[in-house]
């Protein structure tokens, strides 16, 4: 079964009259602002303020737009944004001084897609400006380690969908990846500040924001990209994992046993049928390094195809054969043992494009933007409760719409998202990532000051 992405409400009535690359030239400017002279022309109601554009303020200011007399007020302002315009016109080092500031240039500019970049030594804006003057060297200074989980990189081993489509058969092994490496950040790491966010169509986005993990350098950010490495094979490799040594690292045995293991024989067996024909299982096979064990189970399996008749599923039978094999007491010595796992491995272990969490000056899209193909806000994703989060029912921008229609007559608010299916997601970013991110930096910020205030008294008693 396939289940595609595409928003079935872009035909709407209202919506109905425009064709289609216009349609979402206005889905993103209402997105964005109710500003929009094409939107007024063409008779579409006042729509007021989706884009959380304070929110992402005080977030991206990490405490820094207060009072306190150890806030750095050049911080927001030397962030680099980037806009993806009209025609795909790509604007690069935008930089806003405030929320209101940030929120103009968009209503202005109306990108389809704002990008979020590193903080930089001096205004990325002003870039040329610095260079001239000569002492200062325009370089990125800190930056959220970041995250990019593509499901069109699962494409060997789901059969479901392919490229940007993704269903509930397969959206799973996304959830799997956030909870993989939202237990490692938190356990082995010790990150607390994770944003997950839906990227709109096929993948998953994570911030790690802890003041700690901004200032990674390069180097160490590749260190942690490795620590996460487990595919070493090529393309055309069948045998994508080598789990090598005589135990596996304590964090992929942890990850392992709570979560790939049990997702693999639950649940991909038989939502991807991955034994259910010779293409498929021999592609498992491959990954044997034993050519008589792999040919063993292949001619049994070829020769019994008749057996599909029996109540038992048939992934689940061969796949418990074949564990047989491996694991049985002659094998074991062989060091086959290790292979259940690194087929298990090679078929659920997230998939990282680990040049995006290497580089500080990586761009990634930001939260609640919405994606011009589905038409789905990248709304953040809760991993404590990531199993339950259905890409199929995230809100669309024209069921958006229509919820601001049918309720516009009643009331006239502020903050207009409360009253739409985007209200649970922003109350949600709100209460459980950005409140206690403000409130460590506020500490952090408390604890730097204070060290330096004794440190400078200290020297005066000298
Ligand atoms: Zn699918």
């Amino acid at each position: 079964m396939t289940c595609k992405l595409m928003d079935a409400s872009w035909s709407t009535r209202k919506l109905a009259q425009f064709p289609e690359d216009l349609v979402l030239t206005i889905s993103n400017y209402i997105m964005y602002g109710l500003s929009c002279t094409q939107a007024k022309l063409h008779g579409l109601p006042k729509l007021g303020k989706l884009f959380p554009h304070a929110d992402i303020y005080r977030w991206l200011s990490y405490g820094n737009d207060g009072k306190h007399p150890a806030c750095d007020h050049s911080y927001f302002g030397r962030r680099e944004f980037s806009f993806t315009l009209e025609n795909d016109i790509y604007v690069r080092f935008q930089s806003f001084n405030n929320a209101v500031d940030m929120e103009n240039s968009i209503r202005e500019k109306c990108p389809y897609k704002i990008d979020i970049g590193p903080v930089y030594s001096v205004d990325p804006a002003k870039r040329h400006a610095y260079a001239q003057s000569g002492n200062n060297v325009f370089a990125p200074v800190e930056r959220e380690l970041i995250f990019d989980i593509d499901m069109s990189d699962y494409d060997d081993v789901r059969y479901c969908c392919s490229g940007a489509d993704v269903c509930l058969n397969c959206w799973p092994l996304m959830t799997i990846s956030v909870k993989v490496l939202d237990t490692a950040l938190r356990d082995d790491f010790g990150f607390n500040h994770i944003l997950w966010v839906y990227s709109g169509r096929r993948g998953v986005h994570c911030w790690v924001c802890d003041g700690r993990a901004r200032r990674l350098s390069n180097e160490q950010r590749a260190a942690i990209a490795d620590y996460f490495r487990v595919y070493k094979g090529g393309e055309n490799n069948a045998k994508k994992v080598n789990l090598t040594g005589p135990v596996l690292h304590p964090f992929l045995a942890r990850s392992y046993t709570d979560v790939l293991k049990g997702f693999f024989e639950g649940k991909l067996l038989a939502s991807q049928n991955l034994f259910a024909s010779i293409e498929r299982f021999q592609k498992i096979l491959e990954i044997i390094p034993d050519e008589s064990i792999a040919s063993e189970l292949l001619d049994k399996w070829q020769g019994n195809r008749r057996s599909s008749i029996s109540k038992e599923d048939v992934n689940v039978v061969r796949w418990e054969q074949l564990k047989h094999v491996l694991q049985s007491g002659k094998q074991k010595a062989q060091g086959l043992r290790r292979c259940v796992e690194e087929i298990i491995f090679t078929y659920t272990y997230p998939r990282l494009d680990m040049e995006v969490s290497k580089h500080m000056n990586h761009l990634l899209k930001a939260p609640f933007c919405v994606h011009p193909k589905t038409g789905r806000v990248c709304v953040p994703i809760d991993p404590n409760n990531c199993d339950n989060f259905d890409p199929t029912t995230v809100p669309t921008l024209s069921q958006l719409l229509e919820e601001l229609n049918m309720s516009s007559m009643r009331t006239e608010s502020e903050d207009e998202w409360e009253r739409t299916s985007l209200g649970k997601s922003i109350k949600f970013f709100r209460s459980s990532f950005l409140s206690p991110l403000l409130k460590s930096c506020k500490e952090e910020m408390e604890s730097v000051y204070n060290s330096k205030v004794k440190q400078s008294k200290n020297a005066l008693n000298w």
